[in-house]
């Protein structure tokens, strides 16, 4: 899978752990790449506990993986929600959905995380076909997130066969786990990318580029400026399949079940947690230019636009931290 966001700083090719020299200070460095949630992870650390935190965080993105939000996971708690059509959930998990949930209220319904059973008729990462209207209507009569009754200890599924898909959000949910989990770790600065969503950590300020759909691998539009925050990107180039001379990405408009044709070919949010970088790069991607801006602001986000014919939207507040890198590209805000 290819990755909307590149960190520059983060060039993990292995695991390794080096000593740096910072104002003077021995400092030490550890790096991983590792494969979780569908996708190439790496990571980047410095600070005295950067080789032991960093030997562990691939085992607790793992973890989050299998035992709470990937519903392919027989054991994970997603699927047995799915089984069971709901059930007890750990607080975890709890937290998740309720956040997830109010962004899906909040986004008019544009991030709805019951569509599994439309992405299962698409099956973008498994032999991906354009499913007929008659199955997309009956796998969208099992959709709503407001189908699902929440509380910090259980989940209730007012239809059995509605299918949770934390595909949208679990990978900054994991962010935060484990921005959570270096609390009170010795480190200076680190970065965690788990394919489209990254995590800065500490004062040091990083170079993160967001990708060029038409480019190779590694090619950048833009870069930002950025620092001690969670960056995510929702792009149309990520996964997607032709049919007919005709392309299908794996955005999904909640409304037809249909991937969303508005112009964008990807969104980017700058956000102070990793969920709410997440969930709302893909809202903001289906709401389009003018609704997403509005759905940044709401959260108090910043957000990058990116149409088809190289327009690209920067919100104010991050507009001063983004240079545009490719002559194919203009800020047209
Ligand atoms: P992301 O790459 O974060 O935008 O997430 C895309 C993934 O979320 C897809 O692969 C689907 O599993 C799922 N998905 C697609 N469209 C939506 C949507 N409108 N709301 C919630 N989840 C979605
Ligand atoms: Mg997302």
């Amino acid at each position: 899978m290819r990755k909307g966001l590149i960190a520059l700083a983060a060039a993990a090719a292995a695991v390794l752990a080096a000593v740096l020299i910072y104002d003077g200070v021995a400092e030490k460095e550890a790096q991983q790449t590792f494969f979780a949630m569908d996708t190439v992870c790496s990571l980047t650390l410095t600070g005295r506990d950067a080789p032991a935190a960093a030997e562990e965080i691939p085992a607790q993105v793992t973890a989050l993986e299998t035992g709470l939000f990937s519903r392919q996971a027989a054991g994970s708690e997603a699927a047995q929600l799915n089984r069971d059509g709901g059930g007890a959930v750990s607080a975890q998990l709890a937290q998740v959905l309720s956040a997830t949930w109010e962004i899906s209220e909040k986004s008019g319904g544009a991030l709805d995380c019951t569509l599994g059973g439309v992405s299962d008729l698409w099956d973008f990462t498994g032999d991906p076909h354009v499913p007929s209207q008659a199955q997309l209507q009956a796998a969208l009569a099992h959709t709503g997130y407001r189908k699902l009754h929440l509380s910090e200890t259980a989940v209730a599924y007012d239809d059995p066969a509605a299918v949770l898909d934390l595909g949208a959000v679990g990978k900054g949910a994991a962010l935060d786990a484990v921005r959570e989990a270096l609390q009170g770790r010795r480190l200076r600065a680190g970065i965690v990318s788990l394919g489209g969503s990254i995590l800065l950590l500490g004062r040091r300020t990083f170079t993160v580029g967001i990708k060029d759909p038409a480019g190779n691998e590694g090619d950048c539009l833009a870069t930002m400026r950025l620092s001690d925050c969670c960056i995510s990107t929702s792009g149309s180039y990520e996964r997607f399949f032709e049919e007919n001379g005709e392309r299908y990405h794996h955005i999904l408009d909640p409304a037809t079940g249909l991937p969303v044709r508005n112009g964008l070919v990807s969104v980017t949010i700058v956000a102070q947690s990793g969920l709410v970088s997440d969930a709302l790069s893909t809202a903001c991607f289906v709401r389009g230019v003018e609704d997403g801006a509005a759905l940044a602001a709401a959260f108090g986000c910043e957000a990058v636009f990116v149409a088809e014919n190289g327009d690209v939207t920067v919100t104010d507040g991050l507009r001063a931290k983004l240079t545009v890198t490719n002559p194919d590209y203009r800020i047209v805000n």
